[in-house]
């Protein structure tokens, strides 16, 4: 049945012409079933191209979603007692009042 289909109007057609006028209209014949042809596979393999975007195999569950969050928290910054300035600051780290370290100016802050 599908060898009828596709023979009886291409045979018919190609003859036809060939009586015709001959090696001319087989051609445009051939070239018309390209184009039909591939004109659709070019539009699919546009379209699969663009669509072909990295996506995950499955939906990801809330426990494993936890299970990473659980490290995104914010942490509390523990703050020590400068004491040149008797002022909050982070330790191991100059001061921002006075910009003294380990007795040291370090920052001169009047210039700042
Ligand atoms: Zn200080």
């Amino acid at each position: 049945m599908i060898e009828k289909m596709g023979a009886k109007p291409i045979f018919p057609a190609g003859r036809e012409s060939a009586g015709a006028g001959p090696g001319a209209e087989p051609f445009p014949c051939i070239v018309g079933i390209a184009s039909l042809d591939s004109g659709p596979r070019t539009g699919a393999e546009g379209g699969s191209s663009g669509e072909s975007m990295p996506n995950p195999k499955r939906k990801l569950a809330k426990s494993w979603r936890g299970c990473r969050r659980s490290h995104d928290h914010v942490h509390v910054v523990n703050l020590s007692t400068c004491p040149r300035c008797s002022q909050p600051k982070m330790a191991h780290r100059v001061c921002g009042t006075c910009g003294y370290y380990k007795g040291e100016m370090i920052v001169d802050m009047k210039k700042l």
